[in-house]
């Protein structure tokens, strides 16, 4: 180890940076988050900084650096963008006992930077010696994401009640506290009453422990987004990583069941569109009976699940036995393949609104007001909508919508083997049924792919 990490008192001394660009600000960015007093010294000072001046975040000298200037500092900074400059400003700074750092020369500092995570006051500081900043970096975004941004908060919190949790024994029960309380209850009491509700929920969590009541059940009803792992939210994959149970949709990808934690138990609940299928009691009985069994159940569903996505009959099931749950949203079909195509859901003067419809529901093809729908410059989302494209081409055609209004079909938006088919009402089938589609596809009727170039072609390809 070349580099030993501390953590150095700042709050009321002296930091100077020398230098008034980019690799200042930088730089001051992060020591703005500190408690000590912050000195700029240059001639060129950029206004982002002026601008801090003024919030009497640091102090500017606004000159080239002289001797004297860094007497009492604690850290020093050279960011000059300039060597010769640097090399200057770093040995008056040396010489006047300052710990240096010389933005983007390793090898001439005293001191680096590591990458910060901060949830005040737990704060990870992350090194690699100047080795591997990506590392640095992928290491930080992975911790960022783990780490409750309310996390700060509670520790603060969590301090103050130290002694009130000590009635439970040293070891697994306290320790199942404290995780409980900084992954669980807490972040979930800020987000629901805002700090004010920590306390409170804090006692409510130690009177349980202290019960050692039976472990209480719990359903997340999670939205999964259209396939790509990366458009989950990040509560939906904390979710996933505390889960005890995962029952999902046919149309969860293998990937994102990937992300689940090891020990859950994965169970597909899935309904093929007219094939055989678990029925809907059977899915909520299933989610009832392993949330009674004291689990943390994920439920979870293809896109968003307030989407055509039955949920209000699982959410009656849950409320009638008395079940806790929480929604967390996801990215739906149609958001996800409308950024795809490059196009709005909604365009200023072209249409203020949007419809989400289905293709079929439970009594079959789906109606919808057709004459509504067949008006120029009217945009919808077709789900569920490929057995029953000639259907709603027959109906759009009979009520007068125009035969060369735009329609694209998008299959298995955000997945590598998406595919995407311009044509028009005229054409929509039989491209459709030409295209042979294979995987979950959404059609968009009154919108084309933004690039109409490859719109030509492909509209070859499948005629
Ligand atoms: N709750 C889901 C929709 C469930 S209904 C959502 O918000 O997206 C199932 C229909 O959604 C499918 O028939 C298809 O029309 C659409 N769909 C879901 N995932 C899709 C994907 N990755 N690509 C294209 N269409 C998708």
């Amino acid at each position: 180890m070349q580099h030993f990490p501390i953590f150095l008192a700042v709050a009321g001394r002296r930091i100077v940076v020398s230098g008034g660009g980019d690799a200042a600000m930088a730089k001051l960015r992060l020591l703005m988050k500190t408690e000590a007093h912050l000195t700029v010294i240059a001639s060129e000072i950029a206004p982002d900084i002026q601008k801090w001046a003024a919030q009497d975040k640091l102090t500017i000298i606004n000159r080239a650096m002289e001797p004297g200037d860094t007497l009492c500092a604690a850290l020093f900074y050279a960011a000059n963008e300039d060597d010769v400059e640097d090399a200057r400003v770093s040995a008056i700074a040396n010489a006047e006992g300052a710990l240096v750092n010389i933005v983007d020369n390793l090898a001439d500092s005293q001191f680096i930077t590591p990458a910060i995570v901060d949830r005040d006051p737990v704060t990870v500081a992350i090194g690699t010696e100047g080795a591997a900043p990506v590392l640095a970096r992928a290491i930080k975004a992975d911790l960022e994401e783990r780490l409750p941004t309310s996390l700060g908060i509670l520790a603060r919190i969590g301090k103050t009640f130290r002694h009130a949790a000590d009635v439970l024994p040293m070891g697994r029960k306290r320790r199942d506290f404290w995780s409980a309380f900084y992954f669980n209850t807490g972040p979930k009491a800020i987000e629901d009453a805002g700090e004010n509700g920590v306390i409170p929920a804090l006692e409510t969590l130690l009177d349980t422990h202290i019960m050692t009541k039976a472990r209480e059940g719990h359903v997340d009803l999670v939205g999964a987004g259209p396939g790509d792992p990366e458009l989950l939210t990040l509560k939906a994959r904390n979710a996933l990583d505390t889960a005890d149970v995962v029952i999902h949709d046919r149309l969860v990808t293998p990937e994102i069941l990937e992300l689940a934690r090891r020990e859950a138990i994965i169970i597909d609940a899935g309904k093929t569109g007219f094939g055989p299928s678990m029925k809907q009691e059977d899915i909520d009985a299933l989610i009832v009976q392993h949330a009674q069994d004291g689990h943390h159940v994920v439920r979870l569903k293809a896109g968003d699940p307030t989407v055509f996505g039955r949920l209000d009959e699982e959410i009656e099931a849950l409320e009638n036995a008395g079940i806790s749950y929480r929604i967390i949203p996801g990215i739906t079909a149609a958001s996800a393949a409308v950024a795809n195509i490059g196009q709005s859901l909604t365009k200023r003067q072209r249409n203020s609104s949007v419809r989400l419809i289905t293709g079929h529901d439970t009594k079959g093809y789906a109606d919808h007001d057709w004459r509504a729908l067949a008006r120029a410059g009217e945009v919808a989302a077709i789900y569920m909508g490929k057995k029953s494209a000639r259907f709603i081409q027959g109906r759009l055609l009979m009520h007068g919508a125009d035969p060369a209004t735009p329609v694209t079909i998008i299959e298995n938006v955000s997945r590598p083997d998406q595919r995407i088919i311009a044509t028009t009402l005229a054409e929509m089938e039989p491209t459709m049924t030409n295209a042979n589609l294979t995987g979950p596809a959404i059609t968009f009727y009154g919108l084309a792919p933004r690039d109409a170039q490859a719109n030509a072609l492909k509209l070859r390809e499948f005629a």
